[in-house]
């Protein structure tokens, strides 16, 4: 086995800390990265908080990791030692369903391993990656470019590629007017990605104070969603809204803001169930529809966009020791945009 550190959570509880576990060995169709970076979502603290379902622990979070390659096994033949690599949510899946087949490993139909608060398929749990280094199989490692920012690239292996993988879907670009409600993480990139591919972008906001640096991202306009004027004018406005809220919010309000035939997508995870009122589709044939991260080949095509458009994330890089800081901060909505551990600091 091969020792590791890290910072985990040892109950639903407690802050996180530093920790000693063990990695497997380096199979013959694993890579071994050490890991430099990774970032921090607001998945990770649903997860440490049990807020979806009862996690296995200790955990240790972190599934937007970029590191180097510092050994792989022998029938690897994608990567070799020094490489630049980025791991994200998935650490594996069954790779015969029909959608593993289709490169849809995150619909997985007996259900991905997850990159951490998972058990792998030999029933031993995984490890994020606030930690120093970690064993993945090939086929779930990404290729990093080291044209751009190390540090900003990794939130584009989960806040990156959930955001980029609905546009796609939905073919969402010039012509449309799209709505980005929750500027944060996965906000931030959604209103990256709109721009790049043409679309007006509207941010729906809570926060008044991030109007500016909306518009600095490339947002063409922000509505404060307390303010009932700019509300009343945002009605009937938008061909898609992605929904990137973390608390319990009323769907029907937003709906509203739909044109005819419009799609509210959901990517946010509350904790609980969000409600919708048939009227609130009906007049209007409008969807309420939910996209999880991405596949593969889209999470490799999307860090190649974004190597050739210079795409990162606007990140503030932060010790492994402020890491439940972060945390609060995050929850507070208070994040431009996005946490990411150095992990030199471990
Ligand atoms: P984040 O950085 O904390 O951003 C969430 C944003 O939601 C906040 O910045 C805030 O933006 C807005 N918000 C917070 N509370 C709100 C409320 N009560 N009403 C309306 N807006 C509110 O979180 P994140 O890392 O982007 O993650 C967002 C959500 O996506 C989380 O639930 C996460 O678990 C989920 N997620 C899903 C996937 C997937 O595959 N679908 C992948 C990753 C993450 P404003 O200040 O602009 O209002
Ligand atoms: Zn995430």
């Amino acid at each position: 086995m091969i020792k590791a550190k890290g910072y985990a959570a040892q109950t639903p509880e407690t802050d996180l800390a530093a920790w000693q576990f063990e990695r497997r060995e380096v199979g013959a169709h694993d890579v071994q990265l050490e890991i430099l970076y990774c970032g921090v979502c607001h998945s990770d603290l649903h997860q440490i908080k049990n807020d979806w379902f009862p996690g296995v622990f200790p955990m240790v979070p972190g599934h937007e990791i970029v590191g180097r390659v510092v050994k792989v096994g022998d029938h690897v033949k994608g990567f070799k030692p020094g490489d630049t690599a980025g791991v994200g949510c998935m650490v594996d899946s069954c790779q015969v369903c029909e959608n593993c087949k289709e490169g849809l490993e995150n619909y997985c139909l007996e259900g991905n391993t997850q990159t951490y608060n998972n058990l792998d398929r030999s029933g031993i749990p995984t490890y994020g990656g606030y930690s120093n280094t970690i064993v993945v199989r090939e086929e779930f490692v990404l290729h990093v470019s080291e044209k751009l920012s190390l540090a900003a690239t990794a939130p584009l292996l989960c806040a990156g590629i959930t955001t980029y993988s609905p546009l796609r879907y939905w073919k969402i670009g010039k012509g449309h007017k799209l709505a980005v409600l929750g500027l944060g993480g996965l906000g931030h990139m959604a209103v990256k990605f709109g721009v790049a591919f043409g679309a007006e972008v509207t941010v729906l906001s809570t926060s008044p104070s991030k109007a500016a640096a909306a518009k600095a991202l490339g947002a063409h306009r922000f509505v404060v969603t307390s303010d009932k004027e700019q509300v009343k004018a945002a009605k009937h406005s938008f061909d898609f809204i992605i929904d990137t809220v973390s608390a319990e919010h009323d769907l029907n309000f937003y709906l509203r803001m739909l044109r005819t035939n419009g799609v509210h997508i959901c990517v946010g995870v509350p904790p609980g169930q969000l409600s919708v009122h048939p009227f609130s589709l009906l007049g209007g044939r409008k969807s309420v529809a939910g996209s999880g991260i991405g596949g593969i080949k889209e999470t490799q095509e999307m860090l190649d966009f974004c190597a050739e458009h210079n795409i990162v994330s606007d990140i503030e890089l932060i010790d492994i020791k402020d890491i439940t800081n972060a945390y609060a901060r995050m929850e507070k909505g208070d994040v431009r945009y996005r946490f990411v551990i150095d992990m030199a600091t471990l």
